[in-house]
Formats: C-alpha cells, structure tokens, sequence
C-alpha cells in the first residue's frame, strides 16, 4: 500500500502545505521566468524540502510557463512538440495558474517517472565524493528531454569536504542547463563559499493548525473518521513535521479501520493516557510531592515516553497560562482537547495562580531540553519536581 505521504503528496505550489513565503516567491520567478542556477533548501525534516524541489524541477520544464532564464536565453526542448510550445510561448492564463500545469509533455514525462533529468543525491548515504564527482562530467551533458537538468542534493551538509569543493567547481561554472537544489537540516553545517553561490529559502516548521487540517483532510479522503483529540495529539507528536503526521496518520488508519480516536493515537505511539497526565499534573500544582513523584514513577514503570509525557502535560501547562493571560486564545486551543479534559483544566486554572503556573510551566521546559542529557529520563522530571515543590 502507498504511504499516504507519497499518496498526498503535492502536485503543484499551491498544493504545498505551511511554506506560503516560499512558494509565492518560487512562482513568481517561475512566470518571470527568473529561475537561479542554485538553491539552497534549509530547515526541519517533513516540511516538503524535497517536495518543492521536485515540483521546482518541473515547473522550470513546464511548457506552460517557464521557457527561459530571464537572462535572454532560451532553453529549447528537445521533442518537436515541445519546441514549438517554447516558440509560441503561451500567456498564463489570467487567473493565477497552477504551476506546473501537470498537463503539458514535458510535466507528464516528468510526472510518470521520466526522471532522468531530475537527478537525485543522497547525501547522507554516501558523502557524495563518487556522485559529485561524476556529476561534474554528467552535469555538462544536455538534459535528455527537458528544457532543465535539475540536481536534488538530500542531507548537502553531509557532503564530505572533497566532495563540497567538487561541488563548488560545478557551482562557479554551472552550465546554463543545469539547476541545482541543495537540501538541508543543518545549512550552519554548509560551507559560506556554497551558500553564496545560492539563493537560500528558509523552511519552516509547519503549525499545528495547519497540520490538523491536512490530516483531517487526508482522513476524509480515505473514508475514515477521526476526533478532534486524536487528530490534534498527532499534530502534537509531529513537531512541526507534516511528513511525520502523515505517517503517524497512516499508522492510525491501519489500526483503528473505520473510526480513530485519543485513546487509540495514545496507546499506538506510546502517549499516556489523559487520566496519567491529569492526575500529575493536579498534584504538581496543588503541591502534592508524593503524589507528583509516584505519577512519573507509575510513568517510567509503564514504559510511556517520557518525552511525550512531559510534551503533553507542558501543552496542558501552556493552556491553564493563556487562560490566565489570554482567555480567548486559550478557549481556540482548547478547542483541540476532549470535553472531559478541557473541563478539568478549566477547573485546575482556578485552583493555580498565574505565578505558579508561570513557574511550573517554565521548571517543566527545562526538564524536557535537558531530556536528552540524561541516561534515565525520569530523573529529568524528578529533579524538575524537587526544583519546583521544595
Ligand atoms: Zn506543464
């Protein structure tokens, strides 16, 4: 069965989820036809680095809109047909076009696979020395059949050094065919001399909100119903990661057939239940050590995540401050939550004074930063708690 990540994934621009800033400016340069021999794609994982780099390689292939450079040279398909489609130059139509039209030669051979113009590296697979290196004789080579050769370089940070100084060379020269996207996680980790020679889009982490819906719709398309809670708890697990949403959705679906709710999501991706959190975080905040100290033991006994115990009780946290401070912004997040849990952290904020939950909000964000320092992760919280109820 197809992940429904590949399943979902965007077609056209518009169709990219969370990145707005970057797609406006990717298709104006596509209709201007203003198109740079070399991007750099930076930011989280599962944020569509490599989705907007592919459909980039067929947009600047689209017969449709993009013909040249902007820089007075054409680029000439190859096939006849195509040819005379680049001659005719045809207008975009008046209402903003989807690009790449997905119907012309040039995006159809691309879309079914014709992808020897559309050259993907594994960075991280390999560190590149072999691909770069023939890539440097590849590169001069006209693409088969498209206007554009385009390289996708996945993970470029992992690029051994020879490899980047390769690269470079192809940089400096790039022959007017040629465009080149490089991905990355960690562009801090990319040397100045490649950066320069790029334009750098800056991915960002996708929101909440824009992820529920996105699971939701995927969802409804598959024919299965899901609940506010369990849709908004796997926003939650995919920090900002829309490929990991869409993955943990595809577990969901394959657990849970026609129906998926909280309790399902929780158990499947090992989430506490909503009483556990409920019952640590009353004692916390009333004060109440020993029962504070036995929720996380009964937590690391049960084999629950830590991290995911602390992400949910910071989020319950989060809510009882904005119903302090923001109460209108507070009820649109408490609008994620289960009616039984909204009541009970309505209920808790009034036995919580802004100070308390101020500071207990702020001691429990240091406890999961300081997670991954610690060899058992319980600690973490435990000292957490000593900090905050001594
Ligand atoms: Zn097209």
């Amino acid at each position: 069965m197809l992940a429904l990540y590949r399943k979902y994934r965007p077609h056209r621009f518009e169709d990219v989820i969370g990145q707005d800033h970057i797609i406006d400016v990717l298709k104006n340069a596509i209709l201007a036809r203003r198109i740079a021999h070399a991007y750099l794609f930076s930011g989280p994982r599962g944020v569509g680095k490599t989705t907007v780099a592919r459909l980039l390689a067929r947009a600047v292939n689209c017969t449709t809109f993009a013909a040249d450079s902007g820089e007075g040279r054409v680029a000439v398909n190859l096939t006849d047909v195509s040819t005379k489609l680049v001659a005719e130059r045809p207008q975009p139509p008046v209402n903003f076009p989807d690009i790449p039209c997905n119907e012309c030669e040039n995006c159809k051979a691309l879309q079914i696979g014709f992808t020897l113009d559309i050259i993907e590296i594994d960075a991280a697979s390999t560190g590149g020395v072999d691909e770069v290196r023939s890539l440097r004789e590849a590169v001069q080579l006209m693409p088969l059949r498209a206007s554009y050769k385009t390289y996708i370089i996945d993970e470029v940070h992992m690029l051994s050094r020879a490899a980047f100084n390769a690269l470079l060379k192809t940089l400096e020269e790039p022959p007017l065919h040629a465009i080149f996207v490089l991905a990355t996680t960690e562009p801090e980790k990319v040397p100045d001399t490649v950066i320069s020679r790029t334009q750098h889009f800056r991915f960002r982490r996708v929101g909440e909100p824009l992820i529920i819906q996105s699971l939701q719709t995927i969802a409804k398309a598959e024919g299965i119903s899901i609940d506010q809670e369990a849709v908004s708890l796997l926003a939650v697990f995919a920090d900002g990661s829309l490929r990991d949403g869409q993955s943990m959705l595809d577990q969901v679906l394959n657990a849970s057939k026609k129906h998926a709710e909280g309790a399902v999501v929780r158990a499947l991706f090992g989430a506490p239940p909503a009483e556990v959190i409920e019952q640590f975080l009353g004692a916390l905040l009333r004060r109440q050590t020993e029962e504070a100290l036995t929720s996380v033991t009964q937590v690391a006994d049960s084999g629950t995540e830590m991290r995911l115990f602390l992400k949910l009780s910071l989020r319950d946290l989060r809510a009882i401050l904005l119903l302090h401070l923001a109460p209108k912004l507070a009820e649109s997040s408490l609008a994620a939550y289960g009616k039984k849990e909204a009541s009970f952290l309505r209920e808790l904020k009034t036995q919580t004074s802004l100070e308390d939950a101020e500071r207990f909000y702020a001691g429990l964000l240091e406890a999961y930063d300081m997670l991954h320092t610690f060899a058992l992760p319980h600690a973490a919280v435990e000292l957490a708690i000593a900090k905050l109820l001594k």
